[in-house]
């Protein structure tokens, strides 16, 4: 029989066997996250589609591209999101949080849509853990945040990511500056890709993180925006590198990071790995003051940025960063015969209830068959029960890495009794492995 479908291109499925090491980063992203203040918003799939267009900028390549728009049934233009950020402003506006103090600090987990050429660490469906703080202008919110991701690569163990980190300006400095790259690009315009051509009028800028190589060649040479920055944006650089030096955190300053989407204002940041491929950004981020005036709120200086899980744990295997296996099953109770059975039943139940994981047979299999699964699955204790034991109300445990077994009553002392088995066994084990 031929399953009849298979999944979309650039779409990943995740296996019970693999799953763990997503919920291992997302646990340590959301015990970072509330370490900051911060606190888990989710939003909808899908938006109307106004709102990336406006939100992430008509002249990006996220908009014009990127993303899955289609009509619904009642014939409204809907949009999977591509990004996390302006769903969150878009909610923060809809229930004017902004009235509950600021300044507002939320972050996602969450799956975006992009239809972009799949390859290593480019999905069209992927993941992201975004930060978004709305509600201040400050320098010390920017090092604050990249201080958050920072710490979580920290205690994932991950080496090779650097900080770089540039200033795009505010809409004032940012002017000055499209003038000189207009002015700067129209000299290759014979040798810009189409799209360069496009953007070159209304927004130059996105011309700086083209990926065609030979339009890249030609941007390594484009003026800097830190020559065009005005004095208050100067100094809420230099601020920024200030605090990120008190947060004892390396950075090298690259004037070529501009990000991808259009609400980008002053800082900007990048973690980039040099483990992972061409595709080595990590998470991308930085300040979109005017955000939250384009899409129809007051004027609210805000922050944040996304980073990849797909890259993240691409990051973490190439390095060979060990991530610990989840809990292994306790006890497997194999039974023989059916009075066995009910009664491996009770105690599976009675394991359980006390708060570890146990498991009987389900399937109906012999009893080799039973503890063949018993290893399979990687139990730290078996017990059969058959008929003796049932007559005696006693079974033997046997610890299956050191084969040492301990009879226990089969009564209410049961669950006890063997939980302080599993906890010395397991002291044993972690004992053992710090010996090497
Ligand atoms: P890139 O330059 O690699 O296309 P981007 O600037 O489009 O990235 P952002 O929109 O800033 O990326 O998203 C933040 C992070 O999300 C990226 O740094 C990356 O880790 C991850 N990401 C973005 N697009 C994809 C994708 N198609 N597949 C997997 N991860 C992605
Ligand atoms: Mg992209």
């Amino acid at each position: 029989m031929g399953v009849i479908t298979k999944k979309i291109k650039g779409t990943e499925d995740v296996l019970p066997k693999q799953s763990y090491r997503w919920q291992f980063v997302e646990n340590i992203m959301r015990e970072e996250a509330a370490n900051f203040g911060f606190k888990e918003i989710r939003t909808p799939v899908f938006e109307h589609t106004e709102l990336f267009a406006r939100g992430v900028g008509q002249t990006t390549d996220v908009v014009q591209k990127e993303m899955y728009t289609f009509d619904t049934k009642g014939g409204e233009s809907v949009t999977l999101r591509p990004e996390g950020t302006a769903g969150a402003a878009r909610a923060i506006l809809e229930h004017s949080l902004t009235n509950e103090g600021l300044p507002i600090k939320a972050y996602y987990l969450t799956s975006c849509y992009r239809y972009e050429k799949p390859q290593a660490g480019r999905l069209r469906e992927f993941h992201q853990f975004g930060i978004e703080e709305y509600g201040t202008s400050s320098p010390i919110a920017d090092a604050e945040v990249i201080s958050l991701a920072n710490s979580i690569f920290k205690r994932l163990q991950i080496k090779d990511l650097h900080l770089e980190i540039n200033s795009i300006g505010c809409p004032e400095c940012r002017a000055k500056y499209n003038e000189a790259l207009k002015e700067y690009f129209s000299q290759y315009k014979d040798k810009l890709c189409g799209n360069c051509l496009n953007r070159l009028e209304r927004n130059p800028m996105r011309l700086i993180d083209c990926k065609v190589p030979s339009c890249h060649e030609i941007a390594e040479g484009a003026p800097s925006i830190l020559d065009y920055l005005c004095d208050e944006c100067t100094e809420h650089f230099e601020q920024v590198k200030k605090y990120l030096e008190a947060s004892k955190i390396e950075y090298k300053i690259n004037p070529t990071i501009v990000r991808g989407l259009d609400y980008y204002t002053k800082t900007v940041f990048e973690f980039v790995s040099d483990a992972i491929g061409s595709q080595g950004t990590v998470c991308g981020g930085g300040r979109y003051d005017g955000l939250i005036e384009e899409l129809g709120g007051q004027h609210l200086p805000s922050l944040g940025y996304a980073m990849g899980i797909e890259r993240l744990l691409m990051v973490m295997e190439n390095q060979g960063i060990e991530i610990p296996a989840p809990e292994p099953c306790a006890l497997y109770i194999a039974a023989l015969g059916e009075d066995a059975q009910f009664k491996a039943y009770e105690l599976v139940n009675t394991i359980r209830l006390s708060g570890l994981p146990a498991e009987g047979d389900v399937v109906g299999r012999g009893l080799r068959a039973q503890m063949k699964y018993a290893d399979k699955i990687g139990a730290r204790f078996s017990m059969v029960l058959g008929e003796n034991e049932l007559n005696e109300n006693k079974a033997k445990v046997k610890n299956m890495i050191t084969g040492e077994q301990t009879e226990l009553n089969l009564d209410e002392s049961f669950a006890v009794k063997f939980a302080s088995l599993h906890m010395a066994a397991k002291f044993d084990t972690a004992n053992l492995d710090n010996k090497g």
